[in-house]
């Protein structure tokens, strides 16, 4: 294992890595680093949670002519909770010099504000392909000085069908470039590109992540119909304060979690058809505990940066093994012992012996008749979301709601829980047993001065 110090980084940047608790790089980091630090394209193998994002954000950073207001920099993701994600690890990456200006571009949200950004300059764009695109197209982004791209979750990106997005994006780059690709998996489309657009590319694998994270796996047998007593049976063993549960459809998304709730597990639903709006609303509460269960498609749980998924639970076994060790990806990160569990009707047992062949594993099966005779204890989640009418471009910050809720109104400090700043709202996780007395307190009171509308998320 190498150490930052022997990398030749800035002493900004080892010092800026010692504050934010970085001592020692990752498997990929120490794998990447030195080859992404000279310039080579590379092409390496890691998952989210793997420290993957520092292995190339550490040299965007290290590289950037601060003076020169021009993307230097555009890491391409499939998603925007990804793109957001990258973003913030880049600004926290680039805090140690001053006026490094990070900007994210993804759709869903108007372009017009983005255009502004961007004529402001900016040294690095973390975003999605369509809307990355949709700048180029229109002339408001300008690649040539663009010295480095990323292509973070590849594979991920590829199966989205944004591969001729991503390819034309990539001819809008100057002759000599630096190219990266991330990806968790390497199907045959990830070599074509690879082969296309990177030049001797530098092959990496993060041994850490051949040998597999800590994972408990499990498997049961049901049959058809006692999906969500088998659900409620696992839900009550773990009493996980995390846990997604895979389903194949949007349909089957809402009836779970609609079920779950009416027997008073408390689960929320995640799939494609959610408006933005109640995407990130879902997305806030699930990350901050207000909810320990999130029932989700496969699309929808993409780029999701949720850590310390307790448990991951499939209602049926995933399309293909790949797509199934995706999901079970999910828990056991971070050096933390995960678990995953299997429900599998007889008529899907096929996709269990497909799986064992393509990971040379035996799937280990769990009683069924003990799981479904579990004695039912929903878990109470450890808080409730309030969501408050005002946020970052009203000049909120979390230290305003903090103040608002701890001052007068005398409720500790440790029962606020995370708080979470869009442009125009704001969501704080209150522990269930003040949350009445923090509703209370902000409908009636002020922050920053002014009243502003609250209610529950
Ligand atoms: P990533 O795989 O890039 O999403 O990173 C996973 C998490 O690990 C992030 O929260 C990083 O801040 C953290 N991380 C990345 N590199 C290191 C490191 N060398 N030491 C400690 N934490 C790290």
């Amino acid at each position: 294992m190498s150490l930052f110090k022997e990398l030749g980084l800035s002493g900004a940047m080892l010092s800026n890595l010692q504050q934010l608790g970085f001592h020692t790089p990752t498997a990929i980091q120490s794998l990447a680093l030195p080859d992404t630090l000279a310039g080579r394209d590379v092409i390496a193998m890691a998952q989210t949670g793997s420290g993957k994002t520092a292995a190339f954000g550490i040299p965007l950073v290290e590289r950037l002519k601060p003076r020169l207001f021009a993307p230097q920099g555009l890491v391409l993701c499939p998603t925007r909770e990804l793109a957001d994600q990258v973003t913030r690890s880049l600004r926290e990456l680039a805090r140690a010099q001053a006026n490094i200006k990070v900007l994210t571009l993804c759709g869903g949200v108007p372009i017009g504000p983005q255009i502004g950004s961007l004529s402001h300059g900016a040294h690095l764009i973390a975003g999605t392909p369509g809307r990355i695109d949709d700048h180029l197209r229109k002339g408001t982004l300008n690649l040539d000085h663009c010295s480095t791209v990323v292509l973070d979750e590849a594979d991920r990106m590829l199966d989205m069908g944004f591969q001729e997005v991503v390819e034309s994006i990539l001819e809008h780059l100057p002759a000599r470039h630096q190219t990266l690709l991330f990806s968790a998996t390497w199907p045959a489309g990830i070599r074509t590109l690879s082969k296309r657009f990177q030049k001797e590319p530098v092959d990496i694998r993060a041994e850490a992540e051949e040998a597999g994270p800590d994972i408990e796996e499990h498997f049961y047998e049901i049959q058809p119909g006692q999906e969500l007593a088998a659900l409620k049976g696992l839900l009550s063993r773990y009493q996980p304060e995390s846990c997604i549960v895979f389903c194949g459809t949007r349909k089957q998304c809402d009836e779970i979690a609609e079920s779950l709730n009416e027997e008073g597990f408390a689960a929320l639903a995640l799939h494609g058809d959610l408006e933005q709006r109640d995407r990130d609303s879902v997305l806030v509460r699930f990350a901050n505990r207000s909810c320990p269960v999130l029932v989700a498609t496969d699309v929808a749980a993409r780029g999701l940066d949720i850590r310390a998924l307790e448990l991951v639970i499939n209602a049926e076994p995933a399309r293909d093994p790949e797509v199934h060790t995706h999901r079970v990806g999910r828990t056991g990160r971070a050096g933390e012992k995960g678990r995953a569990v299997t429900l599998c009707t007889p008529a899907r047992a096929h996709k269990i012996n497909r799986l064992e062949q393509a990971r040379a594993m035996k799937a280990e099966w769990g009683d069924t008749a003990s799981l479904l005779a579990e004695q039912l204890r929903p878990a109470a989640p450890a808080f409730r979301t309030l969501c408050i009418a005002g946020g970052r471009k009203d000049k909120v910050r979390a230290g305003d709601i903090l103040g608002a809720l701890t001052g007068d109104a005398g409720i500790p400090g440790t029962a606020v829980g995370k708080i979470d700043l869009a442009d125009h709202q704001a969501f704080v996780a209150v522990s269930t047993e003040y949350a009445d007395k923090a509703l209370a307190q902000l409908a009636h009171g002020k922050i920053k001065g002014r009243r502003m509308p609250v209610r529950w998320a």
